[in-house]
């Protein structure tokens, strides 16, 4: 087999989808060939030579597009969509909610596989790019605040007088909301955080962070909260106006707030309003990680900061990509991991295993057409 590595071409996209430790890994076998576009792993820091040393050959996209095997960080862009191979097997990113992308690389006649479909089980934590990718924009969101917010994080006592940590509230406590909770911890902030699913509450008491509780009516609204396969469920719209009262409250005393919630093929719930952001002290800094869903916060816009009455909102995108060479690592882990299920461990064939519940799961499209969701 040959596996290609093409350069990542989407805006802002400095990732990339395999690195000299895992391609080694596949050269390893003695069976396969890899091509690596010339300059494809420069904006993650990684030379064209250190690929060579690892065992792959350096090509043009048009070669590294002509593998057998593709191996991406994105789902192709319309440009890119002719240089696709009938037959050939696709992994990335394919944001397989969105249905005209999906058939769009269907109709290339590829076999298409979301890796953000991977089921959370534990044989698959190995290939979960969401949670690898996550943790990172996690931390990264931090360290934007940090940099935007005009004070320190820790309270400091100098010859000139004490100051004061800074409040963070993080809203959504998920992969990237517990790393965003452990990294403010570890520069001295005071830390509130807040979930619809009522088994963090514990995972935020065990970083040092003080549990905002929002209660819930009912067991009905209880249920809803719990969620399906460790992901949450749009919440009834009573519960969501209780939720914003308090989070209102916490909002008007916090200096930093970072929002992370989400909800599966679902624009981003909505948990700041206007109101909110107004009621807030100046020099307050937020930064919605669910902005490329529609945001968290009412007025927060993809790439840009925007002051409102003297708070900052950050709607910056893709945080990962900004920390690009250790999110190129630990994303090209998760794809050989991914790629893994199909190398026979002893004599390095490949052969997909396509009763396997993970190749079942992310299968997207394949023989020219879109596999329907079961
Ligand atoms: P996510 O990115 O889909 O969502 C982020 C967070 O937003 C979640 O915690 C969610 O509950 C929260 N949220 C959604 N709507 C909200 C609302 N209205 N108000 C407040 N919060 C809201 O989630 P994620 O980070 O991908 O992971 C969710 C859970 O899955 C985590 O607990 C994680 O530990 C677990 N997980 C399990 C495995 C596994 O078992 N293999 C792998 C990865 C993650």
């Amino acid at each position: 087999m040959i596996i290609g590595i093409p350069r990542e071409t989407r805006a802002g996209e400095t990732r990339v989808a395999a690195t000299p430790e895992t391609v080694k890994k596949v050269a390893a076998t003695g069976k396969h060939q890899l091509v690596v576009e010339s300059g494809a792993g420069a904006s993650s820091s990684i030379l064209d030579t250190e690929y060579q040393a690892a065992g792959a050959r350096i090509g043009t996209a048009d070669e590294a597009f002509g593998a057998d095997i593709l191996l991406k960080v994105r789902g192709p862009t319309a440009e890119e969509l002719p240089r696709l191979k009938r037959g050939s097997m696709l992994i990335g990113l394919l944001n397989p909610f969105d249905a005209a992308a999906l058939q769009s690389y269907a109709v290339t006649g590829v076999a298409g596989y979301a890796l953000e479909w991977l089921p959370r089980i534990t044989r698959a934590q190995s290939m979960d790019v969401l949670s690898s990718q996550a943790n990172i924009a996690g931390y990264k969101a931090v360290m934007i605040a940090a940099n935007t917010f005009g004070r320190f994080m820790p309270m400091l006592m100098t010859a000139a007088g004490t100051v004061k940590a800074a409040r963070v509230l993080i809203l959504g406590v998920g992969v990237a909301g517990l790393q965003a909770i452990a990294t403010a911890k570890r520069l001295g902030a005071v830390i509130e955080a807040s979930d619809v699913r009522p088994a963090v509450k514990d995972q935020v008491e065990s970083l040092g962070a003080k549990w905002v509780d929002v209660p819930y009516a009912n067991d009905e609204e209880r249920k809803i909260a719990e969620g399906v396969g460790g992901y949450a469920r749009p919440m009834p719209p009573e519960w969501m106006a209780r939720q914003a009262g308090v989070i209102h409250e916490r909002c008007k005393t916090v200096d930093i707030l970072i929002t992370t919630a989400l909800i599966p093929g679902r624009p981003a719930p909505r948990l700041i309003k206007a109101e909110t952001v107004a009621a807030m002290k100046p020099g307050a800094v937020i930064v919605d990680l669910a902005v490329e869903q529609g945001g968290n916060v009412e007025g927060s816009e993809l790439d840009k900061i925007v002051a409102k009455n003297g708070v900052k909102i950050v709607g910056f995108g893709n945080l990962p990509a900004r920390v690009a060479t250790d999110a190129s690592a630990l994303y090209a882990r998760n794809v050989f991991n991914f790629l893994a299920l199909s190398l026979n461990a002893k004599t390095g064939e490949f052969a997909v295993p396509k009763d396997d519940e993970i190749i079942k799961a992310t299968l997207v499209c394949e023989n020219g057409a879109v596999v329907p969701r079961g």
